[in-house]
């Protein structure tokens, strides 16, 4: 069975028995959004994902390219690859540095 998690996000076409799925799991989803570009994908269920930013300095009145970058899990139902564009949700931290689940792949 697959949980509405609020949000407006193609629910994924397989069912898993990940834990830590907001679809199929216990995990439950709020806060912020984050969105970005995968740059790794090398840690089994965890990517690291970037988003670019302009940050404006108005004592210099310009703009500076500011780097966010946070880790994500991914569920056993999404397939997630390096260079993809994903939609993470913030949820409850699931490891020291994980707190942001991945809810949709962007084409
Ligand atoms: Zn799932």
């Amino acid at each position: 069975m697959t949980r509405d998690i609020g949000l407006k996000v193609k629910t994924p076409e397989r069912e898993c028995t990940d834990k830590h799925c907001p679809f199929h799991g216990s995990l439950s989803v709020r806060g912020r959004l984050f969105d970005g570009k995968v740059t790794s994908d090398k840690s089994r269920q965890t990517i690291t994902l970037q988003k670019e930013s302009p940050m404006y300095f108005s004592k210099f009145k310009r703009y500076a390219r500011s780097k966010n970058t946070i880790h994500a899990h991914v569920p056993e139902c999404i397939d997630v690859e390096s260079g993809d564009h994903v939609l993470t949700a913030e949820c409850r931290p699931i490891s020291k540095s994980v707190s942001y689940v991945v809810v949709e792949v962007k084409e």
